[in-house]
């Protein structure tokens, strides 16, 4: 690609008696005669305007004199006046000190123009990183925080245990099944409550009824969504600009492919599908299940557990026994104290906690209690 290069004239001010719009050629102040110098930015030179592809608006530099100035290489200071020096001067041209002794002036590339794109887009999305790792930090720390924990003792305030005897009676009934999952067998009653089997007998009365749904095959169908691509549409011109040291500037112009969202559809075919209901044999049989027939409770606080009393059971019938245990603790927590509750799953563990009159609670920062434990 070809690259197009221009020289500008950059201008300076006086710092001695503030004339502005110096030309670059001009070594001392037109007006009070005084040498340029580093000092007081004299030697940051203006080069004016931008354009839109960050080159200079200003006009290139024509005459000879001008473009062998700017090929000279950066300026030298003075080391005893000051003055600023052609890199192709030995001596200095206001006091002739040597160039050894001088300070090295330097190019530098300028910066390129402030694009014309809203810039709070871009530092939105820059901080969101920040944002989520800032939130993760704060979660690890509250999550290592929370799960901190430390033990205290807790008092026992109140006990009680509840058992329940329900009597259940295997019941002839009748129920529905789908065919293929019924298999004939006859029914075996209980002996003294165990053993039994529900049993599947005279299955009958069976017709068509809806069982589920499937998914049929049902051709194809065309499918689109809508996509954009990056593509090639034109150029479009980027410029550098290089400060040659010496109050000229290099402007460096090439062209570039310029990238433009096109959007486009992609469609395929694909298979399609219909619901259909799923039909099957659907029969009436004989069973038993278990019935309930009654349910007795007893229920105390410190004195010992006991069942329900029962007399024999009679016939095909069985007994189903639940048991639960309850020990209330309670711990000092600020200005209120809190309460802890053990569930003891049997009635010797409920004997041990119940005899307890202090417990060891665990206890995390959030003031869940993660372990409790006899002394
Ligand atoms: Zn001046
Ligand atoms: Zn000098």
């Amino acid at each position: 690609m070809a690259e197009r290069v221009r020289i500008i004239e950059g201008t300076w001010r006086c710092t001695s008696c503030e004339t502005k719009d110096i030309p670059a050629s001009k070594l001392s102040c037109p007006s009070c005669n005084n040498p340029r110098e580093e000092s007081g930015k004299e030697s940051e030179f203006d080069f004016g305007a931008r354009t839109a592809s960050g080159g200079l608006a200003r006009g290139s530099v024509a005459d000879e004199k001008g473009l062998e100035r700017a090929a000279q290489g950066p300026d030298w200071y003075c080391a005893y006046c000051g003055s600023a020096n052609p890199g192709g001067l030995e001596a200095c041209r206001s006091c002739h000190a040597k160039r050894a002794e001088g300070k090295q002036g330097q190019a530098s590339e300028l910066p390129p123009p402030a694009a014309p794109v809203a810039p709070p887009a871009a530092v939105k999305r820059r901080r969101w990183p920040y944002v989520v790792l800032g939130l993760l930090g704060t979660c690890g720390g509250f999550g290592v925080w929370a799960t901190r924990t430390h033990e205290l003792r807790a008092r026992r305030v109140e006990s009680s245990w509840e058992r329940t005897s329900r009597l259940e009676q295997f019941t002839a009934t009748t129920k529905q099944g789908w065919r293929d999952q019924l298999t004939e067998a006859a029914p075996v009653m209980p002996v003294d409550g165990a053993g039994e089997r529900a049993g599947v007998t005279n299955v009958r009365a069976c017709a068509n009824a809806q069982r589920g749904t499937r998914q049929v095959p049902d051709g194809t169908q065309r499918v689109c969504h809508t996509r954009t691509k990056q593509e090639v549409c034109g150029h479009e011109e980027k410029c550098s600009v290089q400060q040659l040291g010496n109050g000229y500037a290099k402007e460096t112009c090439r062209d570039v492919p310029r990238y433009c969202s096109k959007s486009y559809e992609e469609c395929r075919d694909e298979p399609r599908y219909r619901t259909e209901p799923v039909y099957a044999l659907r029969c009436s049989y004989d069973t038993f299940e278990w019935r309930p027939l009654d349910t007795l409770k007893t229920q105390g606080a410190d004195d010992a557990p006991s069942w329900p009393a029962r007399g024999a059971l009679d016939g095909p019938q069985r007994e189903v026994r639940e048991e639960r245990y309850r020990v209330v603790y309670e711990y000092p927590d600020g200005k209120s104290p809190k309460r802890w509750t053990k569930e003891p799953a049997s009635e010797a563990e409920f004997v041990q906690w119940r005899a307890a009159h202090e417990v060891v609670l665990t206890v995390n920062n959030l003031g869940s209690v993660t372990q409790g434990a006899l002394p």
